[in-house]
C-alpha cells in the first residue's frame, strides 16, 4: 500500500469514502509515523494511540452506515492549548502539571463531531508566548526542514511549533493551533505549510488556555490551501460559551477555491518593507504580487501609517492581559503546588517554579503596564494606537481593496539556540513584524508558502482580508498556491 501519511486530508477523504482504505488504516499509518519521528523532531508531547484507534473504529462504522461526517476518520493534532477531556492539556507549562480537564472545548468537540480522529497533543511555547518553541516546559521541537547540505537544527517558529512539524512531516493530517501575534502564520511560514487565523470570533475560545483574550482565535495548520478551509469550516462555530464568537453562519470555504481573481484589488502596503529586511524577502514579495496580476487581480500600492507601533503596543497589550488570565495558576486549583510556609508562600513558589522565564517576563511586564500611574501612560496608549491601527485597514479596505499581501516572516527559519536571540527578548519579538497587526486589528490573516530561500528553506506570503471574509483569503491563496507549487521537507529524521 502507498504510504497513507503522503495523502491530503481532501484525498484521504475521497478514499476513505470509497472503501479503498480504512480509517483505523489511516490511523495506524499516523501513529506508526509519529512513534518513528517524533524522538527525533519531538512535535507531539503526548500520543492517544488508544483513544485514535477506538475513534478510528467508530468512523469505520459511520463510514459503512453512510453516516460520515465531513472530517470522517481524518487524524488530527491537537495543540496543548485546547482542553481535552481527559487527556493532557498543559499549554507545555509546568505550573499545569498532571491537569487533565473534564471538558472539551468547543473547537476540538466540533471537530469530533464531525468524525476527526485525535492522535495526541501538540508541543507548543509555554502559555502560547514565543516566536520558536523554546519556551515549551517539553523542550524545543526541531523544524522538519534543514538547509541544503547542513545539519544544524531549526525552529518550527512558534508558538504553534509542535502543530506546523507534525504536519510539515506527516505526522498527522492537520492540527489545531492558535494565534494570538502570529502563532500559526509564522510556524507555518517556517515549515512550508498553510496556516489561517481567522477574523475574531470565528472559533469559539471556550476551553481553550487563555493568553490575551482580547487577541487569541484559533485555527488550523495544514499541507495546502484546501485543507485548511475543510479544517476550518469544522473548527469554526457560533457558541454560547463564548460571548465574543459571532454568530454568522460559517460558509463551505472549499466552495471559494479556484477561479479567477479578476475584479479583485489587492493592497501592498508601503510601510511593510521595513528595515534590514533580506533581498529575498522582498523578492518573494514580488514574484507573489507577479502571480496575483497573473491570476486577474488589479495591485495597489496603499498605506497603513501605523504599522510601526504595532508591536510596541502588542506587547503592552497582549502581555497585560496575560498577567490578569495567568493570575488563576496560583497552586491551588490545578496542577502544581510547592508548600510553602504559609498559603502567601505557597503562591509564590508555585508561581516560581511552575513558570518558565518568558512567561514570568510577560507577568512581569503586564503587571507593570496595569498597575496604578503607569496605566494611563502604556496600556491606555496602547489600545489607543490599536484603534489606530484598526482604522489603518479599514481606510484601505474602504477604498475598494478586497486582501492585502504581505511577506508572513521577516525571514525563514532560524536555528534552535541562537544565540543572538536567547540575549536579547526583543529581537525574537520582532519576528511578529508582519503578523500583530491584523491580531491587533481582529483581522483574518493566512500564511501560504511561497518559495525557497537561497539555503533551500521555505518562506511565505500573508494575505489580509475584511473582517469574516476568510473565503477572499483561502480563494487568494489559492492562486498563489497554484503558481508557487508545494514545498516538502527531505527526511533526515
Ligand atoms: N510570538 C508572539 C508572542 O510571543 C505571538 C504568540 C502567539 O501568537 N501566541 O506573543
Amino acid at each position: 500500500m502507498t504510504d497513507l501519511t503522503r495523502l491530503t486530508i481532501a484525498e484521504a477523504r475521497a478514499r476513505l469514502a470509497a472503501k479503498d482504505f480504512t480509517a483505523l488504516e489511516l490511523t495506524d499509518a499516523y501513529l506508526g509515523a509519529i512513534e518513528a519521528a517524533n524522538g527525533a523532531l519531538n512535535a507531539y508531547v503526548t500520543v492517544t494511540p488508544e483513544q485514535a484507534r477506538k475513534m478510528a473504529v467508530a468512523s469505520d462504522a459511520r463510514i459503512a452506515d453512510g453516516k460520515a461526517g465531513a472530517l470522517e476518520g481524518i487524524p488530527l493534532g491537537i495543540k496543548d492549548l485546547f482542553a481535552t477531556e481527559g487527556v493532557h492539556t498543559q499549554a507545555c507549562s509546568h505550573i499545569l502539571d498532571g491537569f487533565k480537564p473534564r471538558y472539551e472545548s468547543t473547537v476540538t468537540a466540533n471537530l469530533w463531531a464531525d468524525g476527526a480522529v485525535m492522535l495526541g497533543k501538540l508541543n507548543m511555547d509555554e502559555f502560547a508566548m514565543g516566536s520558536s518553541n523554546e519556551s515549551s516546559y517539553y523542550g524545543p521541537v526541531k523544524n522538519p526542514w534543514r538547509a541544503e547540505g547542513a545539519n544544524r537544527d531549526l525552529v518550527p517558529g512558534g508558538s504553534s511549533g509542535g502543530s506546523a512539524a507534525a504536519v510539515a512531516a506527516h505526522l498527522c493530517a492537520g492540527a489545531t493551533a492558535t494565534d494570538t501575534g502570529g502563532s500559526i502564520r509564522q510556524p507555518a511560514a517556517f515549515t512550508g505549510t498553510v496556516g489561517i487565523k481567522p477574523t475574531y470570533g470565528r472559533c469559539s475560545r471556550w476551553g481553550i488556555v487563555a493568553f490575551a483574550s482580547s487577541l487569541d482565535q484559533a485555527g488550523p495548520i495544514a499541507r495546502d490551501v484546501r485543507d485548511a478551509a475543510i479544517l476550518l469550516k469544522s473548527m469554526a462555530s457560533t457558541d454560547a460559551k463564548d460571548t465574543t464568537s459571532v454568530d454568522l453562519p460559517v460558509p463551505d470555504y472549499e466552495q471559494a477555491l479556484g477561479g479567477s481573481l479578476k475584479g479583485m484589488k489587492i493592497g501592498i502596503p508601503r510601510e511593510y518593507r521595513v528595515d534590514g529586511m533580506p533581498d529575498e524577502i522582498e523578492a518573494l514579495w514580488q514574484k507573489g504580487i507577479a502571480w496575483l496580476k497573473d491570476a486577474g487581480a488589479e495591485i495597489v500600492d496603499i498605506s497603513l501609517p501605523h504599522t510601526k507601533y504595532a508591536l510596541p503596543a502588542y506587547y503592552i497589550v497582549a502581555p497585560a492581559e496575560a498577567s490578569s488570565n495567568l493570575a488563576r495558576y496560583d497552586g491551588v486549583r490545578y496542577g502544581l503546588r510547592v508548600d510553602g510556609k504559609d498559603i502567601a508562600d505557597m503562591y509564590e513558589q508555585t508561581r516560581a517554579e511552575g513558570f518558565g522565564q518568558e512567561v514570568k517576563r510577560r507577568i512581569m511586564i503586564g503587571t507593570y503596564v496595569l498597575s496604578a500611574g503607569y496605566y494611563d501612560a502604556y496600556y491606555l496608549r496602547a489600545q489607543k494606537v490599536r484603534t489606530l491601527i484598526k482604522r489603518d485597514f479599514e481606510t484601505a479596505f474602504h477604498a475598494g481593496v478586497d486582501a492585502i499581501l504581505t511577506p508572513a516572516t521577516p525571514s525563514s527559519a532560524f536555528g534552535i539556540a541562537d544565540q543572538e536571540l536567547a540575549a536579547d527578548p526583543v529581537k525574537m519579538y520582532l519576528n511578529d513584524v508582519f503578523t500583530v497587526t491584523v491580531n491587533m486589528a481582529g483581522l483574518p490573516g493566512i500564511a501560504v508558502p511561497a518559495g525557497l530561500d537561497a539555503s533551500g528553506l521555505p518562506l511565505g506570503l500573508q494575505l489580509i482580508g475584511k473582517p469574516f471574509e476568510e473565503e477572499t483569503l483561502f480563494k487568494t491563496a489559492y492562486a498563489i498556491e497554484q503558481a508557487a507549487g508545494r514545498f516538502e521537507p527531505k527526511r533526515w529524521w
